[in-house]
């Protein structure tokens, strides 16, 4: 983005945002509002503060996002550093824009000063959040373009800043399914956050990362003249590099072994239709051997925030392993963009054909704010937060074939609470895959579990040492206060 702002970059917004005359108007206006507003500030960097205001908007609209939302970008420091208040704001643009900028102001205030401390803040955020989704979504743009320009921010700060949006923000990206910003968030901020380490990986990524193409390369010409073999005539390949944070976070669960990490550079392939995503996995198996155990579907059993695609690990045969992802395109944007891919189409279009994944994400809304109101002590909900939400989850099966989304590690004690606080409280047993377990087993992806249930049985105070969820924590501790008030 140039940092001479002017009528052209009102040009610009105007077009990658896509709207009729009226929403024009509304921006054209929200526009002069937000530049007279903070005329004479500036940012660190020198720029006049209206560039970031600016950034912010545009980066919205990249995202696809409804025009109040876009609108609501170029004011939303306004109130919090211009002269503006919201009555004036719900005067001039409405209530809805008003509430947005409200909304995003007092998350302003959020300030990371170790983990608890930063609770209270969250609960705001998810109060307001619970109202409207979109307040996050312009904080998280308003936090793109902050850590974009972190360079020009005091030193103890930058480190504030940068932890802050890896460990708060980021998630939430991801959570809300916004694959793209959720890693340019992360890389952003990961120099500044840890330094050394950034360093360290940076180096060993850089001639890696080319050996890989050329693997990927080759393995796509082969591949582009075996799909057009088997009818397969619509579709786009592209390599992804991996983000360098989310590297280093698997680097950190593979034992430093960057030799372990197989998806480095991937090879993607967009084809028409789901059936042709299954056929085209097909396809490379009969060319090459896959790794065993690293053939991923997504699609069947998409990821808690929606992702839908289908990863397998091949081996090259020339000594090295490559990762071939193949999705259509509304999963490719899905991927990329989220739920703000939801708010790029006029009502019904995206909506009534992928209502779905829109729903499981505003579920998960919900369930934060439901949630919220539940737990009181502060610095338990941050540490529910982060169990609950911000972990890596498995999927599991009851006997039926129903789907429950658990996190990392939970055991069938938490399984069977997800089902039913009965079930919980009267669990005697476990089988999973057929087989009798011990109620501490740690359950992995695809695991069927069934839960032997006994009147008789009473939840064991040791319970609370293996699960994982709130839930069961909360239920078992009720359980157990009442058994000894008795
Ligand atoms: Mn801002």
């Amino acid at each position: 983005m140039s940092a001479h702002m002017n009528e052209e970059s009102l040009e610009a917004l105007l077009k990658i945002s896509k709207q009729e005359k009226r929403d024009a108007e509304l921006l054209t206006k929200a526009y002069h509002f937000s530049k007279q507003a903070h005329v004479g500030q500036k940012r660190f960097s020198g720029e006049p503060y209206f560039n970031h205001a600016f950034a912010t908007a545009y980066k919205l609209a990249e995202l696809g996002m409804d025009t109040e939302t876009i609108a609501a970008g170029l004011l939303h420091d306004t109130i919090e550093d211009g002269e503006a208040t919201e009555e004036i704001l719900k005067k001039e643009f409405g209530d809805d824009i008003a509430f947005l900028v409200e909304g995003v102001t007092k998350l302003g205030k959020l300030r990371y000063q170790g983990i608890e401390r930063h609770t209270e803040s969250l609960r705001k955020l998810f109060f307001a959040v619970a109202k409207d989704i979109r307040v996050l979504i312009i904080k998280l743009a308003d936090r793109f373009h902050n850590v974009q320009t972190l360079a020009h921010v005091r030193e103890e700060k930058q480190n504030r800043i940068a932890l802050e949006t890896l460990e708060i923000y980021a998630p939430f990206a991801n959570r809300l399914g916004m694959g793209e910003l959720k890693g340019a968030l992360e890389d952003a901020a990961f120099p500044f956050a840890y330094p050394e380490q950034y360093k360290n990986i940076t180096e060993q990524l850089r001639d890696r990362k080319n050996i890989k193409r050329k693997h990927l390369e080759k393995i796509n010409r082969t591949l582009q003249k075996e799909l057009a073999a088997h009818g397969i005539t619509d579709f786009k390949t592209d390599y992804r590099i991996k983000h360098t944070y989310s590297t280093y976070q698997k680097l950190l669960k593979k034992e430093k072994d960057i030799e372990k990490i197989y998806d480095i550079a991937a090879l993607r392939i967009i084809v028409g239709s789901v059936e042709e995503c299954y056929k085209t996995l097909g396809i490379i198996h009969s060319l090459w051997r896959p790794l065993p155990g690293r053939i991923k579907d997504y699609i069947a059993f998409p990821k808690p925030n929606g992702y839908q695609s289908i990863h397998t690990t091949i081996f090259t045969g020339d000594g090295d392993i490559v990762e071939i992802q193949i999705r259509t395109e509304v999963m490719h944007q899905e991927a990329e963009y989220g739920i703000a891919a939801h708010f790029a189409y006029k009502e019904g279009d995206i909506a009534a054909s992928d209502g779905n994944a829109l729903n499981k994400r505003l579920r998960w809304v919900k369930q934060l704010s439901e949630w919220q109101k539940q737990v009181h002590e502060s610095k338990e909900f941050l540490e529910h937060l982060r169990m609950d939400f911000f972990q890596h989850r498995v999927f599991v099966f009851t006997p039926e074939g129903d789907v429950i989304d658990l996190p990392e590690n939970a055991s069938p004690i938490d399984f069977a609470y997800a089902i039913h606080s009965d079930i919980g409280n009267h669990a005697s047993g476990a089988k999973v895959n057929g087989k009798f377990t011990s109620l501490d087993t740690q359950l992995k992806n695809g695991d069927i579990v069934e839960i032997i249930v006994k009147k008789s049985s009473m939840p064991n105070q040791k319970w609370l040492q293996y699960v994982k969820t709130t839930l069961a924590r909360k239920q078992i501790r009720s359980a157990l206060g009442k058994h000894t008030s008795l």
